[in-house]
């Protein structure tokens, strides 16, 4: 079994909006690459940012660009559809009784859970860029966004943890820290291990910068030592991009000796075989 749970229906950006895109035609061209790469479980999953109930759990500046659409007409939509129905939502530190209103209130086959903020600031968004400032000191940076990825896990508010180590995003193009990069998983994994939740292994890392999966095996084996299941996606955000580098990954998946792979139904999830 293959999944590609984490699948947005359109490119960021507040110029592609829900009417354009949130089509039978354009869900049928996600539909056919699944069909095409072998992937069973597809599911869509918005940023939460994108539709206007998001801001009663946070009022950033990106957020009040970017919160244009329905919530519950999108939810309506990838039902209608047949998709498996996600979202990916942001951590928001302070705001975890506002973000649980607004998932507890629509029914999710899952929920993803992203870091992609340390405080106002982005570790992979060059408009808010928390690199931006003079001597940023990148062990405090990676420090920061590990210990509120422990967060957002223990949370309970998320089915999946996205792209583990994002704050790599930029690979040579931004300050990164040196050494054993253990030293910064350790800051996240007590949190992981308890909420027992599913980690999700990520191709998008191949197409950014820094050329690698998320999360970089060290921290994979870690999570996978701690007990938790992966869940595999390709973060796409074009039809052509579901399912991207999964050969390769599924090859690397069993090298890392995982032999399962997550399936979400109503927030219930099971394991099946990888492959
Ligand atoms: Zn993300
Ligand atoms: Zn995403």
């Amino acid at each position: 079994m293959l999944s590609d749970y984490h699948v947005h229906l359109r490119p960021d950006g507040d110029d592609t909006p829900a009417a354009e895109y949130f089509t039978a035609g354009n869900v049928a061209r996600y539909r056919e690459t699944a069909e095409e790469r072998g992937i069973a479980e597809l599911g869509a999953s918005e940023h939460v940012y994108r539709f206007r109930q998001a801001l009663d759990v946070w009022q950033h500046p990106f957020w009040r660009e970017n919160a244009h659409d329905d919530l519950d007409e999108y939810v309506g939509f990838a039902r209608d559809q047949g998709l498996k129905v996600g979202v990916e939502a942001d951590f928001v530190p302070g705001r975890e009784d506002r973000m649980a209103n607004l998932l507890d209130a629509r029914e999710w086959d899952y929920v993803i859970g992203s870091v992609h903020f340390v405080g106002e600031e982005a570790v992979d968004h060059p408009d808010w860029d928390v690199w931006s400032t003079r001597s940023v000191d990148p062990e405090k940076v990676w420090r920061r966004y590990f210990e509120t990825l422990g967060e957002a896990a223990r949370s309970g508010l998320f089915d999946i943890l996205a792209h583990p180590d994002l704050v790599k995003v930029w690979g040579a193009d931004r300050p990164r820290p040196g050494g054993d990069l253990r030293r910064f998983y350790e800051l996240a994994i007590e949190g992981i291990a308890e909420a027992g939740i599913a980690v999700e292994v990520s191709t998008a890392g191949l197409r950014k910068p820094v050329a690698e999966r998320y999360p970089a095996a060290p921290f994979l084996a870690m999570c996978l030592d701690a007990g938790c299941p992966v869940a595999l996606s390709s973060d796409a955000h074009v039809p052509e991009h579901v399912g991207f580098e999964y050969e390769s990954t599924v090859a690397w998946l069993a090298e890392q000796g995982v032999r399962e792979l997550c399936v979400f139904e109503r927030r219930a999830r099971r394991l099946e075989p990888l492959g």
